[in-house]
């Protein structure tokens, strides 16, 4: 699994009308999709994908954007996938990501930033079964 990461599309995009433009960007950049899928976190799967984040002022708040409407989930692969997703999608606050990010084009704030990817192999594991089952995956 080194090769591969996982990405949410978060509501907010999902709500602009962003899905197609990031999809085409995210495969433009040489990632192949292996799995894919437009589903909804319940309050507990939200709090359980950002369970890290639990004891931060800002995760009541985290849940109840997550929760909001639909996402896209999708597990991508690539070389060095997980650091170049990284790259792709740019800061986590949108006022400090790089030109041409997928956050400087999509997202509206630190809160509200469109796309998610995992931060090492280990998490990318953890997160594709998450939202993936075996035979989802291809
Ligand atoms: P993600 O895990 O969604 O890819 P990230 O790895 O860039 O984002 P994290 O530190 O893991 O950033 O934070 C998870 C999410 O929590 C952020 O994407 C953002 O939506 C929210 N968040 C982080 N810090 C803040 C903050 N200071 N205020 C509000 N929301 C925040
Ligand atoms: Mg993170």
């Amino acid at each position: 699994m080194a090769n591969t990461t996982l990405m949410m599309i978060k509501p907010d995009a999902f709500e602009n009308g962003h899905i197609g433009n990031i999809l085409e960007k995210v495969t433009s950049a040489g990632f192949k999709i292996k799995a894919l899928k437009l589903t909804q976190l319940t309050k507990r799967d939200a709090e359980t994908f950002y369970e890290v984040h639990s004891e931060r002022p800002f995760f009541g708040e985290l849940v109840s954007f997550m929760t909001r409407g639909p996402i896209v989930a999708a597990l991508l692969e690539k070389e060095n996938a997980v650091s170049d997703f990284r790259t792709l999608i740019g800061a986590t606050n949108p006022a400090e990501a790089a030109e041409g990010t997928l956050r400087k084009l999509y997202a509206t704030s630190m809160g509200e930033n469109a796309v998610h990817g995992s931060d090492s192999d280990e998490n990318a594991s953890i997160e594709a079964a998450f939202h993936f089952s075996k035979r989802e995956c291809f």
